[in-house]
């Protein structure tokens, strides 16, 4: 790759970030969800360390501190979210005990055995489910917990279209009884799991929808725009025509090897 497409590909990916930068949460989700999967992780306390993995700007962190006594660090790898992260958590007055950090879900700078809870919503497809599992247990206390939440098939059969557009999207899409087993393979024990309501989905893509306007505007007759904001125009219709067929899953588990 020449250094102009290099150029070319992180104006391009600066251009997604800013995109993302405004609306609250970057993946679908919402307080509701994350307090329900928090109200099945048992002791922590304020001597207790939550890791939240691919914490974008830190729409469910806030949740998490609203909500627990703990320490918590936000970990991204785009220092842009981790800045806007860091306000938001100074503004909701949480900068004692909540700290975000430019870092890779691929390789943490943790100990190991130093966490009592990991957190990733919408998150953990980046590196693969399984791999993120199976990686991040390490860093767990034993008993530690973990939740997350990842697209899944709800039930064993679907339209092709549908099928074809996320296998090609995230080709370990699978469905809720296969997701459990991974986890339990991996070494926790499954403790819950629920499908986030359609609202999840519902925000995530109405707050897109007030951005693209403005974004279209913003960069008139920019391709990488145009295509970019079809492409998450036709993800949104898939979803309003499929929606029964795949959704969000919070997985919740206990390490136990
Ligand atoms: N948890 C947030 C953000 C979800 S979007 C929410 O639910 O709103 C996924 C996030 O993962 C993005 O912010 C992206 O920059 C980040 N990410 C992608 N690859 C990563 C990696 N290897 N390590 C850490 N973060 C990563």
């Amino acid at each position: 790759m020449s250094s102009d497409d290099q150029a070319k590909d992180e104006f391009d990916l600066n251009i997604i970030y800013n995109y993302f930068l405004d609306t609250e949460r970057q993946g679908p989700g919402s307080t509701e969800a994350t307090r329900k999967a928090l109200n099945f992780i048992a002791g922590l306390s304020e001597k207790s360390l939550i890791a939240d993995l691919g914490c974008g700007t830190g729409g469910q962190t806030i949740v998490l501190a609203q909500n627990t006594t703990s320490k918590i660090i936000g970990v991204e790898l785009w220092p842009v979210f981790i800045k806007q992260f860091n306000k938001n958590i100074q503004t909701q007055n949480f900068q004692d005990r909540v700290q975000g950090i430019v870092g890779n879900m691929d390789n943490l700078p943790f100990e190991k055995e130093e966490l009592d809870l990991i957190w990733s919503e919408g998150a953990i497809y980046n590196i693969g489910f399984e791999r993120g599992l199976n990686d991040w247990r390490k860093f767990l206390k034993q008993d530690g917990y973990i939740a997350v939440t990842e697209i899944s098939w709800l039930g064993e059969t679907r339209p092709t279209v549908i099928n074809d557009f996320w296998q090609k999207s995230y080709s370990e899409i699978n469905t809720i009884p296969i997701k459990i087993t991974q986890m339990q393979k991996a070494g926790y024990l499954p403790i819950a799991n629920f499908i986030l309501p359609e609202n999840c989905w519902s925000n995530y893509y109405a707050q897109q929808a007030r951005m693209q306007e403005s974004f279209l505007q913003k960069y008139a007759g920019n391709k990488f725009v145009e295509e970019f904001v079809a492409q998450q125009r036709y993800e949104a219709t898939l979803f309003d025509q499929y929606k029964a067929y795949y959704g969000y899953v919070f997985y919740i588990g206990k390490r136990i090897k």
